[in-house]
């Protein structure tokens, strides 16, 4: 179980990571825009951070130019969850201080094991696998 703030402006988008991330035990944080994101991790210091990059105000290369000035957040996993996934954007991603990438539209079958490959080890639900929810 990890602490996952969300930092997405498309309602859909958000409603869908939320209620993934929850079915599978996680605590979400969520923000519809960059200033109120930042606010809410320095309230929280979150496990991890999923970061739209294109958002109204501030967008996702300028959140996450300030998480890593930022001594209290600069540690915190931040991903990239992203429409943009032509060559050349990765190493723009990674350049901003993103630890990675999710590729838009999420996939709800491959979006928590993608998630948790960002997670601290022990925040990891693979290093929990008996408390997946069964799938049928
Ligand atoms: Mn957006």
């Amino acid at each position: 179980m990890a602490r996952i703030l969300i930092i997405e402006d498309n309602p859909a988008n958000m409603q869908l990571m939320v209620y993934l991330l929850r079915a599978f035990g996680h605590q979400t944080f969520e923000s519809p825009e960059g200033e109120a994101g930042l606010k809410t991790a320095h309230q929280e210091t979150p496990d991890l951070i999923l970061c739209d990059l294109q958002m109204p105000g501030i967008d996702g290369y300028e959140v996450a130019r300030r998480i890593r000035l930022e001594p209290r957040l600069k540690l915190i996993s931040l991903v990239a969850v992203t429409a943009y996934a032509m060559a050349g954007d990765r190493e723009k991603v990674l350049a901003a201080g993103f630890n990675g990438y999710i590729s838009k539209p999420i996939n709800p079958e491959s979006f928590l094991g993608q998630v948790d490959t960002f997670l601290p080890p022990d925040k990891r639900l693979s290093s929990s696998s008996s408390n997946f929810p069964s799938r049928t």
